[in-house]
C-alpha cells in the first residue's frame, strides 16, 4: 500500500476500550490493586486491524486528519502503532495525535497528584516514542508532526521536542492547516516548529471533512465550540459551528458500514445543538435524535450542560421527549457534565454564563434540579468539579462539599479535578511534594464515598451487559466488580499526600 503519511498514536489512544468508552478513564490513572498488564488489558486492548495494519476503529481526530489528507489527494492512513514499521521506508512523515501526551491534563494530573505515580497513558506514549519503529523512523529522517487537543503539553516538555526530533506542533483544529504542512513536507520546504490555529484558520462547516473509516465506538461530532465561554476552558476560543444533520448521518453510515452500530454524539453541550445562543430549541434536538436512533443500536452523549438540561425539561419537556425516542433502543444514557463548583461567588467569577439563561447566583440549585431531572430520565452523569482555582477560599470549598452531599441521592459519579497552574509542570517533582489537606481533602473523601456508593450499582444495572458473543464482557464485569469491592472494603486508602477514610 502506498503511504505518504502515517497517522498514528500510542496504544492508550488506539483502542476501543472493549466497546465501553468509560473504560478509557482507566488509562488516565496508574494501575491500582491489580498488575499493570491486567489494568492495560482492561483499559486499552489492541483493536481489530485489516491486512494493512489499519485499525477498524480509530480516534475521531485522527480520522478527520486522514479524511482531510485523502480528500487533498494524499496517500495517508491511520495505522495501528504495532504496524507502522511496515511503512517507514516508504513514508515521508508520521502524524501523531493525543488527548493527553504527558498526563498533564485532567483527570490524569489528579491521579498523579493523589497517588504520586505516573498514569499509564503517558507511560504508554513514552513506550511508543521509544519503540524500535519510532527509533528507526527518526534515523530514517521522517518528519514528526504533533497535533490533537493535548498539543499544548509539549510546550512544557521542550527537552522531548529535541530528543524525539519533533518537527511541527499544531495547536488547534488541524483539518485545514495540515494540507499546507503536507505540501511543505513533500516539497522539502521548512516547517514551523509551532503553529497555533487561529480563528481564521479553523475549518468552516464545509471544510470539515467526513470521516472515511470508523471512529472509536462510533463517535461523531455534532457541533464545535461552546457559547458559554467559561474562563478556565480552551473550548471557548473556538468559533461555534453546528454540523448539519446530513453530515452527521453520513458519518454514522460510515461507522455502520464497518460494523460499529452505536453512536456517541460529541458536543460540548448536546442540548445546545441548533440552539439560539444558550437557549435550547426543541426542533433540531428532536430531529437529530429521531434520525440517529432510526439507524443505530445504541447512543451516548459526550457532554451536556446542567442549565440546558433544566431549561429544556422545564420549558419544553425536551429531556423526556428525547429519552422517549432513545427508550426504543436502550433504557439509559451516560454523559459527562461539569458541576465545577458549588460556590455561588466562584460561579459568578469564573463561569458566569454556565448557568445561563438562569442567574449564576442560583448555580447550586440549578445543579440539583438538573441531577433530579437526569435521574428521573435514566441519564447517568459522570461529573467534574474543579478545585484549587486561584481565588478559591475555604468557604467556596465548603459550599462545594455541601452541594456534593445534596447530590448523594442521584445515581452519578463526581470527580474533583485539581486546578494545576501551568508553571508547576516545569517541575515534575511537584506531584510528589504537594499535599492535599483540610477541606480539599474532605471534598476528595466525600466524592470518593459518593462514587464507590454508586459505581457498582451503575455498572451492574446499566453499563456492562454480558453477552455470549463477547466472552471478554464476563471477565471485564467480574474484574471491575472485584476492583470496586476491594476499594470499598479498604478502611483507609493511604497515598503520598492524602489519606481517605471511607
Ligand atoms: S460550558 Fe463547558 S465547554 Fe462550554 S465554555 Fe464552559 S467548560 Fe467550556
Amino acid at each position: 500500500m502506498k503511504m505518504d503519511f502515517i497517522i498514528t498514536t500510542d496504544r492508550s489512544m488506539m483502542t476501543n476500550h472493549h466497546g465501553y468508552e468509560f473504560l478509557g478513564f482507566m488509562t488516565t490513572s496508574p494501575p491500582m490493586g491489580i498488575p499493570e498488564s491486567v489494568w492495560n488489558w482492561i483499559s486499552m486492548p489492541r483493536p481489530k486491524v485489516d491486512e494493512y495494519g489499519r485499525p477498524v476503529e480509530a480516534p475521531y481526530g485522527l480520522r478527520k486528519i486522514e479524511a482531510s489528507l485523502q480528500d487533498a489527494g494524499y496517500d495517508a492512513y491511520v495505522i495501528d502503532p504495532d504496524y507502522i514499521d511496515r511503512y517507514i521506508d516508504s513514508s515521508k512523515a508520521i502524524l501523531i495525535g493525543h488527548h493527553d501526551y504527558f498526563a498533564l491534563g485532567p483527570p490524569s494530573s489528579e491521579w498523579w497528584i493523589i497517588t504520586g505515580r505516573e498514569p499509564v497513558n503517558s507511560k504508554s506514549f513514552r513506550r511508543f516514542m521509544n519503540s524500535k519503529a519510532m527509533v528507526k523512523a527518526r534515523e530514517s529522517g521522517l518528519k514528526f508532526i504533533i497535533g490533537g487537543p493535548a498539543s499544548w503539553q509539549w510546550l512544557w516538555r521542550p527537552e522531548l521536542i529535541d530528543l524525539w526530533k519533533i518537527d511541527t506542533i499544531i495547536d488547534g483544529e488541524a483539518e485545514k492547516v495540515i494540507i499546507d504542512i503536507a505540501d511543505r513536507i513533500l516539497n522539502n520546504e521548512p516547517l514551523p516548529l509551532y503553529m497555533y490555529v487561529g480563528v481564521d484558520d479553523v475549518p468552516s462547516i464545509d471544510e470539515i471533512p467526513i470521516i472515511k473509516h470508523a471512529s472509536v465506538n462510533g463517535l461523531v461530532e455534532i457541533m464545535r465550540g461552546c457559547p458559554r465561554k467559561c474562563r478556565f476552558c480552551s473550548v471557548m476560543l473556538r468559533p461555534l459551528r453546528y454540523i448539519p444533520i446530513e453530515k452527521i448521518i453520513k458519518e454514522i453510515e460510515v461507522n455502520l458500514a464497518y460494523g460499529v452500530n452505536g453512536v456517541i454524539l460529541h458536543s460540548e453541550d448536546v442540548f445546545l445543538y441548533g440552539a439560539d445562543g444558550v437557549i435550547p430549541r426543541p426542533e433540531p434536538i428532536l430531529k437529530l435524535h429521531k434520525e440517529v436512533m432510526e439507524r443505530v443500536d445504541s447512543i451516548a452523549w459526550s457532554h451536556v450542560s446542567l442549565a440546558a438540561i433544566k431549561y429544556s425539561e422545564e420549558k419544553y419537556r425536551l429531556v423526556s421527549k428525547v429519552m422517549d425516542i432513545i427508550y426504543d433502543k436502550q433504557d439509559y444514557i451516560g454523559v459527562e457534565v461539569g458541576i465545577e463548583t458549588g460556590s455561588r461567588k466562584l460561579a459568578k467569577k469564573i463561569m458566569p454564563a454556565k448557568a445561563a439563561p438562569y442567574n449564576p447566583d442560583l448555580w447550586p440549585n440549578i445543579v440539583i434540579d438538573a441531577f433530579r431531572i437526569m435521574s428521573e430520565n435514566n441519564i447517568i452523569p459522570a461529573s467534574t468539579l474543579i478545585v484549587g482555582l486561584p481565588g478559591e477560599d475555604e468557604e467556596d470549598i465548603i459550599e462545594t462539599i455541601e452541594l456534593v452531599e445534596r447530590l448523594r441521592e442521584y445515581p452519578s459519579l463526581i470527580v474533583p479535578m485539581y486546578f494545576v497552574p501551568m508553571g508547576y509542570f516545569k517541575d515534575r517533582s511537584w506531584y510528589l511534594k504537594e499535599k492535599i489537606e483540610g477541606p480539599l481533602r474532605e471534598l476528595g473523601e466525600i466524592c470518593l464515598k459518593h462514587d464507590l456508593y454508586w459505581a457498582e450499582k451503575i455498572l451492574s444495572k446499566y453499563y456492562i451487559k454480558t453477552s455470549l458473543k463477547n466472552p471478554s464482557s464476563y471477565i471485564l464485569k467480574i474484574l471491575l466488580r472485584l476492583l470496586l469491592r476491594m476499594y470499598r472494603t479498604i478502611i483507609s486508602v493511604k497515598t503520598k499526600g492524602i489519606r481517605l477514610n471511607i
